[in-house]
């Protein structure tokens, strides 16, 4: 029998991994085997230590690999998959290439600069603490892209296709269907992927790409994403409440911190504070963001109008590239990077990781949480266990490089920047379907987000609705 096996974001909704099995009994063909995704495990130890161990089948007999979008919980773990052995193709939207190109590499570096602080600090309890893939090894398995467009049939092997089409989450970002029709009955698969926020514009404030999945599906197997599967994202507009934290904030010198995906969500952002201060808002303080592809960041999200929502297209015929604003700042360099950190004027800093499980927005956030004038801003999703998640709910203390750093500066949350439906929204699309699919598993999603989205699945649809367990294997 063909078969999954969930290999990550199953009690998670990190390290999205899902291996598909085409085994097909009735010709004795061994099947083809490809993964769905290949994202990098962030959070508690327990988790991040399953980046370190082998897949179930070796990487080199693995064919192929499909993404649904770049972010990199589901493409983090290509390099190490290549590493591995993996020789296949890597079938993705061209945008979805396109930010791997930049993400995979930034990824090996912020690894290889994070292995280098700890080092130097003697912080790692691993001597040397080594990078999981450098930047080089990131940019090798580049070769293995390969674009495909939305709605165009790909075939994976004898009797295997796929098609994307839009999942509305970030840029290039996609479902994935599966169709096996090989000697035994035709199957077909739906693979979600992080679903984006459905088609009203007014409850989504500031979205930056279309609104709403694609409607009227059809699937026997349904994988699907369950992070907001026990919340209601607020239907406020965020801009009041940014503009009051910001103006509260540097009223009392002090910094705005906010870790945040490097693209898309952050320019987002800073589109908002853009209008803001044109606005009178906000004060017109300096704006860093500091990503080591800060620049090519804005540079790929400005290419894909294609994908934006009629407001991203008005406020870009407004306002032109971030690249030339005045007060802007796009930092690439450590040096730059620590410039902002010397600096003691009133400032945002926009950096990433988005949870705070690494990158340049640890530094700034070992700096300036100990100090009450200071805000932490969350415009993202805080998966349990990590940095961002702690400091969210109030910790006093946190870990950042092995050194205990006390937090008194003000934390706040925008939950209405999310990029993901909430359980009203899934709903709402769910209800799409022609048929319901014969067996729904639910992925991407902590343990209470999953059983409550089962819950009201069932409630709501009576659906046959499972949630994913990490290295369950289940017949399709
Ligand atoms: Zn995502």
């Amino acid at each position: 029998m063909p078969y999954i096996q969930f290999l990550g974001a199953a009690g998670t909704v990190t390290g999205s991994k899902h291996l598909i099995n085409a085994n097909d009994d009735t010709t004795g063909r061994t099947g083809m085997q490809f993964l769905i995704d290949c994202g990098i495990f962030q959070g508690p130890k327990e988790w991040r230590e399953r980046n370190w161990q082998h897949t179930p089948v070796p990487a080199r007999e693995i064919d192929a690999v499909v993404l649904t979008h770049a972010h990199l919980d589901h493409t983090g773990w290509i390099p190490r998959l290549v590493k591995e052995g993996f020789r296949g193709p890597i079938y993705c939207t061209s945008a979805t290439a396109e930010l791997c190109a930049i993400l995979l590499p930034d990824s090996g570096h912020l690894q290889e600069e994070d292995a280098a602080f700890h080092n130097k600090r003697k912080s790692s309890k691993h001597d040397p603490a080594l990078p999981l893939y450098t930047f080089a090894e990131a940019q090798q398995c580049l070769q293995y892209f390969k674009p495909v467009e939305f709605g165009q049939e790909k075939e994976l092997g004898p009797g295997l296709r796929f098609q994307f089409f839009r999942a509305s989450h970030i840029l290039g970002s996609s479902m994935v269907r599966v169709t096996m029709n090989g000697a035994a009955p035709q199957r077909t698969m739906i693979f979600t992927g992080d679903i984006g926020r459905v088609r009203d514009t007014t409850i989504a404030p500031g979205r930056v790409v279309h609104s709403g999945p694609a409607e009227m599906e059809d699937a026997d197997v349904l994988v699907m994403e369950s992070t907001y599967g026990n919340r209601e994202h607020p239907t406020t507009d965020p801009r009041p409440e940014l503009a009051r934290l910001v103006t509260q904030t540097v009223r009392r010198g002090g910094t705005v911190i906010v870790p945040a995906f490097a693209v898309e969500r952050t320019q987002k952002l800073l589109f908002m504070l853009k209008e803001l201060m044109e606005a009178g808002q906000i004060p017109r303080v300096p704006v860093h963001t500091d990503s080591p592809m800060a620049i090519q960041a804005v540079q790929i999200f400005l290419k894909h109008a294609e994908e934006f929502s009629p407001e991203t297209k008005d406020l870009i015929a407004k306002y032109g590239s971030p690249l030339t604003w005045q007060g802007f700042y796009f930092d690439t360099t450590p040096a730059e990077s620590k410039k902002i950190n010397d600096s003691q004027y009133p400032q945002i800093v926009v950096s990433s990781s988005g949870m705070a499980t690494g990158g340049r927005v640890q530094h700034h956030l070992l700096q300036r949480l100990p100090d009450p004038k200071n805000l932490v801003l969350f415009i993202g999703f805080q998966a349990q266990g990590t940095r961002g998640e702690q400091i969210k709910s109030g910790a006093k203390v946190v870990k950042i490089f092995g050194e205990e750093v006390q937090v008194r500066a003000q934390v706040a949350a925008l939950e209405q920047f999310s990029d993901h439906a909430d359980t009203r929204e899934l709903l709402e699309w769910l209800r799409t379907f022609h048929n319901p699919p014969k067996q729904t598993y639910l992925v991407h999603g902590e343990a209470q987000a999953a059983a409550t989205l089962k819950s009201a699945m069932e409630a709501a649809l009576h659906w046959k609705v499972d949630v994913a367990q990490y290295l369950q294997k289940v017949d399709v």
